[in-house]
């Protein structure tokens, strides 16, 4: 079993992606900021890295902790991250993959067997909070503000984490926003899960160690023959 807070504990983000993006544009005692390298910010500033955990408040709006950092930067898995990191044997820097603009595309597979059970413990939790008291609120958005229909709760799993919009917990070693939750399904396995955040600029965060990239959202309900229509938002049905 991997103790991810142990690993945590010795290793602060803002050491760990300086090591790969260096020297900060400001850098104040709490955090540090970059251009956000992951959508290749032009203009500004989003990137902003604490000790833990790291975000992007623009664009792309990634996020999550050190584990995460070697996993979307370096593209390991969620179990040689934590290899890497209490090792403190750390990737070698590799410049070329992201700095340009032609990106190398991202490979469209689900996250390991580890990440996919800690996180459909957590979509599992979410989903009883959800119908429970806490839950309330936030079913009462779903159905009032998004016209949302019980079975189309129901089906694609909706749950809900509660706290501040500002608040990352960490559930089954994951780090997670608060809000309600969208589960990633696609070929029967869990990708990602997507939290759409009462407030903050950045509305729909993601459980840390996900991969939805090249994974559309319900692309198991498709089918040969029978008209597709495809919407902008997740909460759209
Ligand atoms: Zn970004």
């Amino acid at each position: 079993m991997i103790d991810v807070e142990r690993i945590k504990q010795n290793i602060d983000c803002r050491d760990l992606i300086e090591r790969d993006l260096g020297k900060p544009k400001y850098r104040s005692n709490k955090y540090s900021t970059y251009k956000c390298p992951l959508h290749n910010e032009e203009k500004g500033y989003s990137f902003g890295v604490y000790g833990d955990p790291w975000v992007c408040f623009g664009k792309c709006g990634h996020g999550g902790d050190a584990i995460s950092w070697l996993i979307e930067w370096h593209n390991l898995s969620f179990q040689e991250a934590c290899e890497r990191l209490s090792s403190g044997d750390l990737p070698k820097l590799q410049q070329p993959i992201h700095t340009s603009k032609n990106r190398v595309s991202v490979l469209s597979e689900p996250p390991d067997l580890e990440w996919r059970s800690r996180a459909e413990e957590i979509v599992k939790q979410a989903e009883v909070n959800l119908w429970g008291e806490q839950g309330t609120r936030a079913l009462h958005y779903l159905k009032e503000q998004r016209g949302l229909t019980e079975a189309t709760i129901l089906e694609p799993r909706l749950g809900y984490i509660q706290g501040d919009y500002r608040e990352w917990k960490t559930l089954s070693g994951l780090i997670v926003p608060c809000g309600v939750t969208i589960p990633w399904y696609a070929d029967q396995m869990l990708w990602g899960v997507k939290v759409r955040r009462a407030a903050g600029q950045q509305r729909y965060q993601q459980v840390s160690g996900g991969n939805i990239k090249g994974c559309p959202y319900l692309a198991d309900t498709i089918q040969p023959g029978l008209p597709l229509m495809i919407t902008e938002g997740d909460l759209i049905r």
